[in-house]
């Protein structure tokens, strides 16, 4: 009998400023996919530390958590689990501070600096794209038209 489970992730959009604009920074996964890095919160933690944790694992970078940018959800089926998932994700606007993407997961397969309009098309999932438009709105509103 397959069963019904609820699973809450938290996770990121990295930005910093170079001389071509703001870029972010996104993961590459299984299946040649390209994502926001997430994962899921732990005992004991809130949304806000799984999201640092999780870029920092995932991506090697480090930053300064700005703002929440907000919050998606779908389904999925598990066949290891015979498990059908209702998953929410969190997501915060995070800014670069320090680390390297040369130093992301072993599971992630590359991270890649995006100038943010290219991200938007680059993201697979359109929930995701979604998150990355709400961050240009937020960036674009704080940091003027410099984009
Ligand atoms: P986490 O990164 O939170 O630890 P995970 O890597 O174990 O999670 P998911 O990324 O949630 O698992 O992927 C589980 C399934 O859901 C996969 O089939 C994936 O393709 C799909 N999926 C992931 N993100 C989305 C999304 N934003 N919209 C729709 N389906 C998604």
């Amino acid at each position: 009998m397959s069963q019904v489970k609820r699973q809450v992730s938290s996770g990121g959009v990295t930005f910093r400023k170079s001389d071509k604009g703001i870029e972010v920074a996104l993961i590459r996964i299984r299946a040649g996919r390209w994502a926001l890095p997430k994962g899921l919160i732990n005992k004991g933690e809130v949304p806000e530390e799984t999201a640092l944790r999780e870029v920092r694992e995932e991506t090697g970078l480090e930053g300064r958590l700005i703002d929440k940018l907000g919050d998606i959800e779908y389904w999925y089926f598990s066949k290891e689990d015979q498990t059908k998932y209702h998953k929410f994700v969190h997501f915060y606007l995070i800014e670069y501070e320090r680390g390297s993407i040369d130093d992301h997961d072993w599971e992630v397969e590359e991270v890649k600096w995006f100038p943010v309009e290219d991200a938007i098309k680059t993201l697979s999932y359109k929930s995701e794209k979604e998150i990355m438009e709400k961050a240009i709105v937020y960036l674009k509103r704080t940091l003027g038209h410099s984009l």
